[in-house]
């Protein structure tokens, strides 16, 4: 059977009406990881799933209900699974194995999901290409020359190459927006606090929230009811039950100040334009904002992911996880074990964050990016008081060329230029396809991004599902 672009709602319908067994989805599934994985290298493992297989099977003889039932969804390699390796995309966890489910997982699997696969991604999630993963960069299913994006390029390519139907990406400064703007499909980057943290292994705790990657904003819609909500594991996690009521009419901002920068790629603010006229078209109300504090958020970002990298890499030190090197003494275990285990990327954070927290430049950073990070969400909060939205492009460009911006770290960073306020702020945000730039004969794909207020996904999901089409 064919399964590209498969939805969950189409696939419900199919297994449901028996018009396709489980054993063959999941066939055509496997094919085209046979097809592409190797070349691409998106998954890091594909699991072996044949007791769970059979008991979903039997379910849809029996004609239970279960929202997720046979749905094929791949994991980001940072999120645990009982009895699954997880490494992080990093050499320092080899042979660790998870002894528990993540809360998302735990609910997926209660929902009726089967689990494909762990997928590549950069280090610890630092990075915006997944070449900074230790098992080597996942390649864009739309030309292979070029990057999927990162940090959950992994995930995303997975959704491209139509090797899943969903997969769970985790976003910090961007890491499930910005592959999914590279490989042409959905991500939504939740609420801080919208879904439990249980189980993902820390990046930079004040900002990290998991979400999905999907071939429509439906799917991503269907996988956030499912994985949302307090979990009494995660004390940060909330979600209201009665979320904010979306509005008739939606008022889109569109902050001029922040995106009109240097090395705004021509063909991106093209097609900005270009759907900032199809959304006028369907009747949005689309006005100029200005958010003056947003331009700083980038270097707020980066003073405060490495101040938390720092810490949270605290705890690989070949005692507790993974890897053991073995030194003299206990000292020397830590630092072989450490600069053996450790890539660049990761190193080099940790040896920012361990500066800006040291105590002499304490204030003078670490408490300097606290202030400009308030600063930036009071920002938001006063644009949401006229607009329910922001939009902007995703990106500054199309996918990039593997190895183009890997030996410039400053270069790298930019690439997160428009998604990382979101974090920075904790509000939601979704990635949505918005069409192609010809690159030298290939298409690429181009994101639209919108920002939410807390908790307010559905308006998100409503201008998303009416953007692409799907209402
Ligand atoms: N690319 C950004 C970084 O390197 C974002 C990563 C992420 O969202 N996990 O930090």
């Amino acid at each position: 059977m064919e399964v590209k672009g498969l939805t969950i709602k189409k696939i419900k319908e199919l297994l449901g009406q028996r018009e396709v067994s489980l054993s063959d989805l999941l066939n055509s599934y496997q094919k085209n990881i046979k097809k592409d994985n190797a070349r691409r290298n998106i998954f890091l493992e594909i699991f072996d799933n044949r007791e769970n297989i059979k008991k979903v099977e039997k379910k849809i003889s029996r004609g239970e209900e279960a929202p997720l039932l046979g749905i094929p969804i791949a994991l980001k390699d940072n999120i645990l699974a009982e009895g699954r390796k997880a490494s992080a995309g990093s050499r320092i966890l080899e042979g660790f194995v998870s002894s528990y489910d993540s809360t998302v997982v735990e609910k997926l699997k209660e929902a009726g999901a089967i689990l494909v696969g762990r997928t590549n991604m950069d280090e610890f999630a630092m990075g915006s290409s997944t070449e900074n993963s230790a098992f080597g960069v996942t390649r864009n299913p739309h030309d292979e020359e070029r990057v999927a994006g990162g940090s959950s390029g992994g995930s995303a390519a997975a959704v491209a190459s139509d090797m899943c139907t969903v997969a769970l990406g985790s976003d910090t400064g961007g890491s499930i927006r910005q592959p999914a703007s590279f490989c042409g499909v959905v991500g939504l980057k939740t609420t801080y606090g919208a879904v439990s943290r249980y189980g993902l292994i820390a990046m930079a705790s004040s900002l990290d929230q998991i979400g999905p990657i999907a071939n429509c904003v439906s799917d991503a819609e269907a996988i956030f009811n499912i994985i949302k909500g307090r979990d009494k594991m995660d004390s940060t996690s909330y979600y209201p039950d009665k979320p904010p009521a979306v509005r008739e009419k939606i008022r889109i901002g569109v902050p001029r100040d922040l995106i009109e920068i240097d090395g705004l790629d021509e063909s991106v603010r093209k097609n900005f334009e270009e759907s900032l006229g199809k959304l006028k078209d369907l009747g949005f109300e689309i006005k100029d904002i200005s958010l003056p504090n947003a331009k700083a958020a980038l270097a707020v970002y980066y003073i405060i992911v490495p101040a938390e990298v720092s810490s949270n890499l605290a705890r690989f030190d070949g005692v507790k996880y993974g890897l053991k090197m073995e030194g003299g003494n206990l000292l020397e275990d830590y630092m072989l074990t450490r600069a053996r285990g450790f890539g660049r990327e990761a190193r080099r954070r940790i040896l920012i964050g361990t500066y800006v927290l040291s105590a002499g430049y304490y204030d003078s950073y670490y408490g300097k990016a606290i202030a400009a990070r308030n600063r930036i969400r009071k920002d938001f909060d006063e644009v949401f008081d006229s607009v329910d939205l922001v939009a902007t492009p995703t990106t500054p460009t199309p996918a990039f060329k593997i190895g183009e911006k890997a030996n410039d770290p400053l270069q790298m960073y930019l690439a997160d230029i428009f998604t990382v306020s979101a974090n920075i702020a904790g509000l939601p945000a979704i990635s949505l396809p918005s069409g192609f730039s010809s690159v030298s004969g290939k298409d690429l794909p181009l994101g639209l991004q919108f920002i939410g207020r807390p908790y307010e996904e559905n308006t998100l999901f409503k201008a998303g599902k009416r953007f692409t089409g799907e209402v």
